[in-house]
């Protein structure tokens, strides 16, 4: 049997990508949300320790970042991060669902980011309002693509810089379908997107619990089908945007393939700092203790022999469902524990 930490150098590897949960808070309430987002306090930092969190993380020096949560655009500070960031020379990407995005706002993310991508987890408004918990998400999640799309145009008409926009699109067993017509779609009303990305949902916070797994995690034959299905999804695109599918297999933590996980450094909304970005278990707070500290003691976490054990148990995503919901309810603080045993019908 692999280890899964036998796939990944040995020792103080440097952390490769931060993702970092700026809010909790979130208009939406998708059936799948790692985060539990909307459904939590939002745990949101005042500008202040959100810039310190910023330093910490430019101080590590990064290939990149992913501003997520919740929804990252309702931080007041987000753009004022993502600048520091920026001039830190750390690539941030935001991710967002599209429900607040204005013009202005398009405009603050041109000014700011190295990318923004909005998140569509449906074909059409049927699947994704209904995947996505609130009436009217896709055609904001359209309407946001309009304004991104506008702004790039123009930036780019006057030789000014602009996001990489991207379109990210988490397969469920109900978004299956219509996945092809989509990227032509998308491609073609939107010439500016640069990437569409396609990845299985992942067993993480509602998306672990038994109810969502057993209905909508997708079965080892749907996630050879969705890999196979790259080249066909790509030679939908009608604008020359990259199309990619990100085999959730090599994502399993006994694939050898999943060490760029391992690289991950994860920061919740009130600077906790996760010990394993898949898992609810913290090490430390980042406004407390150093990074190195916390980067260790994350390590010893993934290496202790319980924990490695049932990582090793994995062999199919319904496993990583299994572990996760031990994990998380063994390992998660007692918020945590408390919000998971909530969660009844939601998930
Ligand atoms: S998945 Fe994203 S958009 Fe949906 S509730 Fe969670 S944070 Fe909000």
């Amino acid at each position: 049997m692999e280890s899964p930490n036998s796939a990944v150098p040995q020792g103080n590897w440097p952390i490769e990508r931060f993702v970092w949960d700026l809010t909790y808070a979130c208009p939406l309430r998708c059936l799948h949300c790692f985060t539990e987002s909307g459904r939590r306090p939002a745990r949101m930092l005042g500008r202040e320790d959100a810039l310190r969190v910023t330093d910490v993380i430019a101080a590590a020096r990064p290939q990149r970042i992913s501003f997520g949560g919740g929804e990252p655009l309702l931080a007041p500070w987000w753009d004022e991060a993502a600048r520091r960031l920026e001039s830190a020379g750390v690539p941030v990407t935001v991710f967002t669902s599209g429900w607040l995005m204005d013009e202005g706002i398009a405009e603050r993310l041109a000014d700011s980011v190295t990318g923004a991508a909005v998140s569509v987890d449906g074909a059409n408004a049927d699947v994704h309002d209904v995947i996505r918990g609130r009436a009217g998400s896709f055609r904001k999640s359209m309407e946001s693509l309009e304004h991104l799309n506008r702004i790039k145009q123009e930036r780019r008409a006057r030789g000014e810089r602009c996001f990489r926009l991207g379109l990210e699109y988490t397969v469920t067993r109900s978004g299956w379908d219509g996945t092809e017509r989509f990227v032509e779609e998308m491609t073609s009303r939107f010439p500016e997107i640069d990437y569409v990305s396609f990845g299985a949902v992942i067993p993480e916070g509602l998306a672990q619990e038994e109810k969502f797994a057993s209905r909508e995690l997708l079965s080892d034959e749907q996630l050879a089908a969705l890999s196979d299905m790259e080249p066909r999804l790509a030679s939908r695109a009608r604008n020359g945007a990259h199309v990619s599918v990100t085999d959730a297999r090599s994502f399993l933590p006994t694939s050898p393939l999943c060490a760029q996980g391992e690289t991950i450094a994860h920061i919740e909304a009130d600077g906790q700092f996760r010990a394993s970005t898949n898992y609810e278990a913290k090490v430390g707070n980042v406004l407390e203790e150093s990074l190195d500290v916390l980067w260790a003691r994350a390590l010893a976490w993934r290496n202790d022999p319980f924990v490695a054990e049932q990582r090793n148990s994995i062999r199919s995503l319904d496993d990583w469902a299994r572990v996760t919901r031990l994990l998380d309810r063994r390992y998660g603080s007692e918020e945590d524990k408390a919000r998971i045993a909530r969660r009844g019908a939601a998930a």
